[in-house]
């Protein structure tokens, strides 16, 4: 289908085998590492990204159930770790070879009752420690409750035991990452010891490959950084962009002196202007913070910011000084820079703005 003036976002899977070879080269030899394609692939296309990536890594992970369902309709046969399962779907989760993170004795018993209403042997399960993040997993001081439990039945098999830093990009709280690791360690060493083998261990998303490479321990679990972004200026710097977002002018309009633009007339034109309205809303992910000249796109190399409200479906941007055609291409981002500004524009961080990307929008 051809696609013309169409918002459309693309993925440079170059620039993914890039970032992949990148985050590689600061592993040690059999460190394995999990890709995380949650939402969307970072608001990519987890699809297209796993498809890449299928025979290059050990593991995929997903928030959801469902996430990791879409992958397995796609074809991929790759281990699956869903981070964040819910009670109600453990079910469809077996039923499509995904594996649990079990995080509390509410989830871990009801996955240990299905594995033995389904009469299991070994299914592989992750069980996940809070070590002061404080949002999911087991405390320490569960353990021997835990292992207890996992002794007595040989329908699950313990495939590894993870847990996630707090603050890993943030240098100001290297001394409370140091002692999630030091807690994560002696988890592990009880672990080992009351369970008597040894699962994969991983910690360490994009920031704590960088930053902590004493915890990398098995494995290591790269987010953003597969995409572009370190979560500093200068390792960013390192990467390459992956995701870009085009659009087209769809229309464009002259406005005289004292007309306004949008909704509320959010912008009065104080002199004569020229404005280009442009197929790319709210509803797709652009922020209603970008509005009045906070955001801007490009039109052929220049700045064209955004003028009144960010409407559901359209911008409209101020082309007064630039030489443009209705139909010309415009590019919203199509690199790390420009997306990190827009995301500090709107009062928010390359993982919200890229993830705010809509699904109307074609990949
Ligand atoms: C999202 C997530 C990651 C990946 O984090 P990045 O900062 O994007 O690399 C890793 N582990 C867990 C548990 C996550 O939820």
């Amino acid at each position: 289908m051809k696609n013309n003036h169409v918002t459309s976002l693309k993925i440079n899977l170059k620039s993914v085998d890039f970032n992949l070879n990148y985050f590689k080269s600061k592993l040690q030899k059999n460190t394995k590492l999990l890709i995380v394609v949650k939402a969307f692939g970072y608001g990519s296309d987890a699809i297209a990204i796993t498809k890449h990536l299928q025979n290059k890594v050990a593991y995929f992970a997903v928030a959801y159930a469902q996430e990791g369902i879409a992958l397995r309709a796609a074809g991929i046969k790759t281990p699956i770790l869903v981070l964040h399962p819910q009670v109600e779907n453990l079910e469809l989760l077996v039923t499509h070879q995904l594996e649990p993170s079990l995080y509390s004795h509410r989830i871990l018993d009801a996955f240990i009752a299905l594995a033995k209403s389904k009469s299991f042997i070994d299914y592989p399960i992750h069980i996940k420690f809070n070590t002061g993040l404080n949002r999911l997993g087991f405390l320490g001081n569960q353990l021997s409750e835990i292992t207890t439990k996992l002794k007595s039945n040989t329908t699950v098999k313990v495939n590894s035991i993870f847990s996630h830093l707090a603050a890993s990009e943030d240098k100001n709280e290297t001394e409370f990452s140091l002692e999630q690791i030091s807690i994560f360690k002696k988890i592990v060493d009880d672990f080992e010891n009351q369970i008597g083998f040894k699962p994969t261990l991983h910690m360490c998303n994009t920031s704590g490959i960088l930053n902590y490479p004493q915890a990398h321990f098995n494995m290591v679990r790269l987010g953003i950084g597969l995409y572009g972004f370190a979560n500093e200026k200068e390792k960013t710097a390192d990467l390459k962009n992956v995701i870009s977002l085009h659009s087209y002018i769809s229309q464009i309009h002259t406005i005289n002196k004292g007309g306004s633009i949008g909704y509320n007339r959010g912008c009065i034109a104080n002199k004569s202007m020229k404005t280009a309205t442009i197929p790319i809303g709210h509803a797709d992910g652009i922020s209603r913070k970008l509005g009045n000249r906070n955001g801007f796109v490009h039109i052929n190399n220049q700045k064209a910011f955004i003028v009144g409200n960010v409407c559901m479906d359209m911008i409209m941007v101020d082309v007064t000084d630039i030489n443009c055609s209705e139909g010309d291409k415009i590019v919203v981002f199509d690199n790390q820079e420009t997306v990190e500004t827009l995301a500090k524009n709107s009062g928010t961080i390359s993982y919200e703005l890229l993830t705010a990307i809509s699904q109307r929008v074609k990949r």
